[in-house]
């Protein structure tokens, strides 16, 4: 099996072979078709499974055709809303969406607490089809009027045990009460423990269950 044979398309092809990868590993292999079909997705996967791009890079086609070159915000809402637990792994995340990116008109940006809000807002308020970002600091976004979620089509849970553990809940369903109803929702937990099950009950429409 090959990237190719996934059916991505070649601007991401292309930055997969400048990476050096040349095959999917067994969560990309499974998880892509389900997220380029249009199903929501509960993964079970630790971190080194390459998770990250098993769904980075489907999301990344998927809103390929709404890319545009026009600087104008309002023509580059948020499409894909990607939440982590901490902020080095919004960091490693956002790494990753860029490189994959790089041969597409996305633009992307990581917003994580700790550090002064006003840094963040100028690319925010610029637009942007792909937010990474913690739950506490993008709900401040959400309070100073720097980010929109009315257009978010796609809704990315990172290591979502991790969340659950650092008492994220309240946040997580602050931000989810936000977006549309209308979406595709992936989560990714190194563990299902009753907690995950009842979050993935609650957040996601009939998942396609996916473990490796
Ligand atoms: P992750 O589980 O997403 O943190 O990824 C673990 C590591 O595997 C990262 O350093 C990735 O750059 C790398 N990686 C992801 N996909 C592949 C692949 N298909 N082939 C080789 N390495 C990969």
């Amino acid at each position: 099996i090959s990237f190719a044979s996934l059916n991505l398309a070649p601007e991401l092809l292309k930055a997969l072979d400048e990476s050096g990868y040349t095959t999917p590993t067994p969560i990309q292999a499974q998880a892509i078709p389900v997220v380029l079909e249009g199903s929501d997705l509960m993964a079970g996967a630790q971190t080194g499974t390459g998770k990250t791009a098993a769904f980075t890079l489907p999301l990344l086609q998927k809103l390929l055709p709404l890319a545009s070159s026009s600087a104008s915000p309002a023509r580059h809402p948020v499409r894909a809303l990607i939440l982590t637990p901490t902020r080095e792994l919004a960091i490693q995340v956002e790494e990753s969406v860029k490189t994959y990116a790089k041969h597409t008109p996305l633009r992307s940006l990581v917003v994580f607490g700790g550090v002064d809000i006003k840094s963040q807002t100028p690319t925010l308020m610029k637009g942007v089809e792909i937010l990474v970002a913690t739950p506490g600091r993008l709900l401040d976004h959400v309070e100073q009027r720097t980010v929109q979620l009315g257009q978010v089509q796609m809704l990315v849970l990172d290591e979502a045990d991790r969340m659950l553990d650092m008492g994220f809940m309240p946040d997580l369903k602050r931000i989810l009460a936000l977006l549309p109803k209308q979406r595709q929702n992936l989560m990714f937990s190194a563990t299902f423990s009753p907690e995950i099950k009842k979050l993935s009950e609650e957040f996601l429409t009939k998942p396609v269950l996916i473990e490796v």
